[in-house]
């Protein structure tokens, strides 16, 4: 076995070597710690005919436990300097594949297809970028991938709001967004101590599942979003008040959104917060026929 590299002395060794410095507006914390990786590993339910994709493999800490326990690994890193250093680091690993691209703008299903053929079970693990945290989740859910799940690390504040229950003040929008596509659970809290540098923010690591079927079956998936964003627009006013103000011609449509609410059994003051996932897909194929 080689040496992990998820150690501060290995880390330190390799950052020197290289007189690698950390670009704080591309998110580079990197992980030192091999038990945490372990662990974040553990919560992908990895086999040995498994392929896992990750995001931003930094110097290859996570990479590596990755390649340990997976058939394959496909990673994507959009600085190129790491490039080199990863080339050294992952040597021990022919099951690597490192990818130099910004993931927002790469065609991951093209990568799986030709990458990671003939693999049924793919998992993204990823300790995130914090910066570009949600863009990438909901890329990845929303391009329907062929994968089982996530397992990421990113803030806790944004952990939180992703497994959001209805009737909490971390609920809206998002969490219906990553909800609707997926399982949401925060399964580690992690420290700060962890990384280097040090995040200004707390961590945790979530796990999204994605679902055979969307957790609700609608009309419309777009305009689903669109009634779930409007309804939360204003979170202190009412689910009708938001939706007259935030749907297009919603002030001409008043009395049509009051019967669609009251077809569905919502009662008009109620706040978008309190409503479930369920709740907003009964609203959203209500108000369809109305503003389609
Ligand atoms: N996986 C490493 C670890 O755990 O130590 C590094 C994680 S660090 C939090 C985030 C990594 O994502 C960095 O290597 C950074 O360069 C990379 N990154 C940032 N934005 C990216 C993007 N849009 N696409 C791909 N990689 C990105």
């Amino acid at each position: 076995m080689h040496k992990d590299i998820a150690t501060p002395v290995r880390t330190r060794e390799i950052l020197d070597k290289y007189g690698f410095s950390f670009k704080k507006s591309l998110g580079q914390n990197f992980l030192i710690d091999t038990n945490i990786l372990n662990r974040i590993v553990d919560h992908a339910n990895l086999t040995e005919s498994s392929a896992a994709i990750e995001v931003g493999p930094g110097i290859g800490a996570l990479t590596e436990q990755l390649a340990r326990r997976s058939k394959k690994v496909m990673a994507f890193e959009i600085d190129q300097r790491l490039l080199p250093i990863l080339a050294d680091t992952l040597s021990p690993y022919p099951n690597v594949k490192v990818i130099h691209q910004d993931i927002l703008k790469a065609d991951v299903r093209k990568y799986i297809d030709e990458e990671l053929t003939g693999i049924d079970d793919i998992m993204v693990v990823a300790n995130l970028p914090y910066y570009v945290t949600t863009p990438i989740l909901m890329k990845l859910l929303e391009e329907k991938l062929p994968i089982r799940g996530i397992v990421g690390m990113l803030q806790k504040e944004v952990a939180d709001r992703l497994a959001a229950k209805p009737g909490t003040k971390e609920y809206g929008s998002l969490s219906i967004a990553v909800q609707y596509y997926t399982v949401a659970e925060t399964v580690m809290i992690v420290p700060k101590t962890v990384f280097i540098p040090q995040p200004n923010v707390d961590s945790a690591v979530i796990r999204l599942t994605v679902r055979e079927k969307p957790a609700v079956i609608v009309k419309d998936e777009a305009f689903f979003f669109q009634v779930t964003r409007a309804s939360f627009a204003q979170r202190r006013k009412t689910i009708l008040n938001n939706l007259t103000s935030q749907l297009p011609n919603g002030k001409q449509n008043k009395e049509q959104i009051i019967s669609a609410l009251k077809e569905v059994g919502i009662v008009e003051s109620r706040r978008g917060e309190t409503l479930s996932i369920e709740e907003f897909g009964r609203l959203s194929d209500a108000l369809y026929p109305i503003f389609n």
